[in-house]
């Protein structure tokens, strides 16, 4: 069967690119690794999406999610591993070994968390190394820990952990902190979070689990090492792009070039929408913007197929 669109992946962009595409009467398959994308790794209450003042990540996947399979939609939990085009079809392979066709297909990958890429760190995942403060946090109960990166991503961890853990230390490379003052503000007050600047990680070290890290203080070039079991890396994110090769360029930091009108790529019946693409405002408010748009984009693309 030849679907008439499929979206790849299920946070804000490709939930609301399917509820759209569902109203359209799009004969519509999303394939997603997980529902919620970067949503569920919101460690403290989102403040700014219209309609809810204050919502917690899990709540709003939640909410997304429900809305998504009220619609009339295929639903496949899986890794998009390879995406083609022959002719006028786009041909979608997935980790568990299945192909798919549509006449279209939107993107919607959105970002993995980047990784520190030092020794240890791979070692170590799931033994004291996380991505996910709201996932793992819980398993650091009175354990002391460390989060890699002084920006809104690494203090809003410290903030979650902080109810928790009993010391935490927040490392950041450059010379001063990236959060918003009323992040810096929060975790002043809290009390037991410790921050340190020009400190690079070098290395996470432990036995089975982690036990310490070190870390280069840039300006004096000493070799400091800190004793904490447990180490969340908040440094950033990067585009999830690995199976789209070929079909798009990309710009300087991976993302994939769309133009704004339509979100479509420089493939006819490719778009991409949310964090992925260029844009410069990654939001969930946005990512479901251009999920809609991207959605009703594919609806005129298929219109004009048709005539
Ligand atoms: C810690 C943190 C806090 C944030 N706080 C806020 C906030 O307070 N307010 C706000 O507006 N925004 C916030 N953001 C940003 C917001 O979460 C993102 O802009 C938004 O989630 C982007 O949505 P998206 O759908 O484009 O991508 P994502 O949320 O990244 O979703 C991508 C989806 O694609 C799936 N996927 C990826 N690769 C594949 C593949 N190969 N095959 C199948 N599926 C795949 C993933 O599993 C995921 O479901 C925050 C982000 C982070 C990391």
């Amino acid at each position: 069967m030849t679907y008439d669109l499929i979206i790849i992946g299920g946070g804000p962009a490709g939930i609301t690119a399917g509820i759209y595409a569902a109203r359209q009467k799009l004969n519509t398959l999303l394939i997603t690794k997980d529902f919620g994308g970067q949503v569920a790794r919101k460690a403290v209450a989102i403040e700014n999406y219209p309609g809810f003042e204050e919502i917690s990540g899990l709540d709003l996947i939640q909410k997304l999610e429900k809305h998504l399979r009220k619609q009339k939609i295929d639903i496949k939990r899986d890794e998009v591993v390879e995406l083609k085009k022959t002719g006028l079809k786009f041909l979608v392979w997935t980790k568990s070994k299945n192909k798919f066709e549509a006449k279209a297909v939107i993107i919607t990958s959105g970002s993995d968390p980047r990784p520190l890429e030092v020794p240890g760190e791979k070692k170590f995942i799931g033994k004291g190394v996380s991505y996910c403060s709201i996932c793992d946090g819980p398993l650091f109960s009175n354990k002391t820990v460390a989060v890699i990166g002084g920006g809104n991503s690494g203090f809003e961890t410290a903030i979650f952990l902080s109810k928790i853990s009993p010391k935490i230390y927040i490392l950041e490379a450059g010379p001063k902190v990236r959060a918003d003052e009323v992040n810096q503000e929060i975790v002043r007050k809290i009390g037991k979070v410790e921050i340190i600047t020009n400190a690079l990680l070098k290395e996470i070290e432990g036995d089975r689990f982690v036990n310490s890290i070190t870390y280069q203080d840039q300006k004096s070039k000493k070799i400091h090492t800190l004793k904490v079991e447990g180490v969340f890396v908040e440094i950033g994110s990067q585009p999830a792009t690995s199976f789209v090769k070929g079909l798009v360029d990309f710009n300087e930091r991976d993302e994939i070039k769309v133009e704004f009108e339509t979100y479509q790529t420089k493939t006819p019946g490719l778009f991409a929408a949310g964090d992925v693409n260029i844009g410069r405002y990654k939001q969930i408010v946005t990512a479901c913007g251009e999920g809609a748009k991207a959605a009703l984009s594919v609806y005129d693309y298929l219109q004009k197929l048709k005539n």
